[in-house]
């Protein structure tokens, strides 16, 4: 069993991540167009959990709802105080999973990643990450 926090930057928002397993949560980095945009940076780092180790303890969060640019609406959740982004997820992951940003995290050393997507998209100045998974393109 892993039991995290997490928070938005001003503790507005509030979760509780529960595992079962640490194998439970999939960390990745993402390189993709979209999570440039989303997290305001030269890529993203979420966490894909399953849905139901996910709650909100306190307050609740801002929903923006988007086509990804292929036909799929991405849901984010963020905080509409402070404008933290807490998670994020596809139509097709709705019912089963939750990608946490890992930042949100109170402890986010405790989910290293796994891999790295839209590696094609990769900063010309970030290197790869050594021992983990690389795919050019796809996620989920
Ligand atoms: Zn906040
Ligand atoms: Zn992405």
């Amino acid at each position: 069993m892993q039991d995290l926090t997490g928070s938005c930057y001003c503790r507005k928002i509030e979760y509780r991540l529960q595992l079962a397993s640490p194998e439970d949560a999939r960390t990745s980095l993402c390189h993709c167009r979209n999570c440039k945009k989303a997290f305001g940076t030269n890529y993203g780092l979420t966490a894909k959990v399953p849905k139901e180790a996910f709650r909100y303890t306190k307050g609740s969060p801002k929903e923006h709802a988007a086509d990804n640019g292929s036909g799929t609406t991405i849901y984010r959740e963020f905080c509409d105080t402070c404008g933290s982004f807490i998670l994020e997820y596809g139509e097709m992951a709705k019912d089963k999973f939750r990608y946490i940003v890992v930042g949100s995290l109170d402890t986010p050393e405790a989910l290293p990643p796994k891999g790295e997507f839209f590696c094609k998209a990769r900063a010309s100045w970030m290197p790869e990450i050594p021992g983990i998974f690389h795919k050019q393109e796809i996620k989920q």
